[in-house]
């Protein structure tokens, strides 16, 4: 089975605070030897030496929310050390929004750069993004002042569990026969009873989703990207108590991403994206006041903080 985790690389806005850096989160699939970013603020890649199980060489797929600064800067520089620091030579494909493309190659020209290995920059549009038969990933437009995306990392679903203790209760030697019960068909035992594969193979399992929000508002189609999903990681950039900043900037408070949530009947929140105004002692509401203002709503609800590790295992039913 493949394991998925989730590391925080930047879980600030606007600009990097002692705490915390810009937006950047790493979806690791540590059995397929790969791992793919969601966001690249300016930093991105001092905080992946600073995560030492992930590898920039190892990096083949990133996925863009929007080109605010905060989410996109750092992607010339990571990018150029992937190949020079890290012998990275497999390509690395780029989503997002229309404009990255003449940005970067704007860039590359300007500092006569090459990257040492194919990059693929494929323009976002509503529905499915890419597919590679264990995981699809798609996109809903959020609500932010340019535009932006959400992104659901849906894994395939799984084949039910098969019942060796059943089988060998039955009197089945192991071997050959239990992989064609295991893919369904019928058996024909050696003293002649006929065995239903379907009759030692439990439910079909759904796959895991993860959803990541990006900048956003209120956003009635991230809520239906997200249906069900096993986590959604919110932007909370506000309290509720300043929600005319949020709401002039297309932003979500700590209350917006817990309705999204329990609207969407996730299975867990994380919140991240926070201002820095909640990290300095100045304002009377801080991060626990985010914390507290978003469990009263959905209460599996955690906040996001750099370098943290979550791994999203498999729900049994
Ligand atoms: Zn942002
Ligand atoms: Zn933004």
């Amino acid at each position: 089975m493949t394991a998925v985790e989730i590391t925080f690389l930047g879980t600030g806005s606007g600009a990097p605070s002692r705490a915390r850096n810009v937006s950047a989160t790493a979806l690791h699939l540590p059995q397929r030897g790969e791992w793919w970013l969601i966001d690249c603020g300016e930093g991105t890649q001092h905080q992946i030496l600073r995560a030492s199980h992930i590898r920039l060489s190892q990096l083949t797929r990133i996925f863009l929310t929007h080109l605010h600064g905060d989410h996109l800067f750092g992607l010339p520089g990571l990018l150029a050390s992937r190949a020079l620091a890290q012998g990275g030579v497999g390509p690395v494909t780029i989503y997002g929004p229309e404009g990255v493309e003449v940005w970067l190659k704007a860039t590359l020209r300007a500092a006569g750069m090459r990257f040492g290995f194919p990059v693929n920059i494929v323009t976002v549009k509503p529905g499915v993004v890419c597919t590679d038969g264990e995981f699809t990933v798609m996109a809903a437009p959020v609500r932010h002042r340019i535009e932006a995306y959400g992104y659901a990392v849906q894994e395939a679903e799984q084949t039910g569990r098969f019942e060796v203790e059943a089988a060998a209760a039955l009197g089945i030697p192991p071997g050959p026969l239990y992989g064609q019960l295991k893919a369904g068909k019928s058996v024909t035992l050696a003293d002649g009873r006929v065995i239903e594969g379907a009759s030692l193979v439990g439910p079909t399992r759904p796959g895991r989703c993860i959803v990541f929000s990006g900048d956003t508002g209120p956003a009635p189609e991230l809520v239906l990207l997200a249906q069900g999903a096993d986590l959604l990681i919110h932007e909370a950039t506000y309290s509720e108590q300043d929600r005319s900043l949020a709401d002039r900037a297309a932003h979500a408070t700590a209350t917006i991403a817990a309705e999204a949530a329990r609207d969407a009947g996730v299975h867990a929140l994380l919140l991240t994206h926070f201002s820095a105004r909640y990290e300095g002692g100045e304002s009377e509401v801080n991060l626990e006041t985010l914390l507290t203002e978003a469990r009263t709503i959905f209460p599996e609800t955690r906040l996001a903080h750099d370098l943290l590790r979550v791994s999203v295992p498999r729900r049994e039913q």
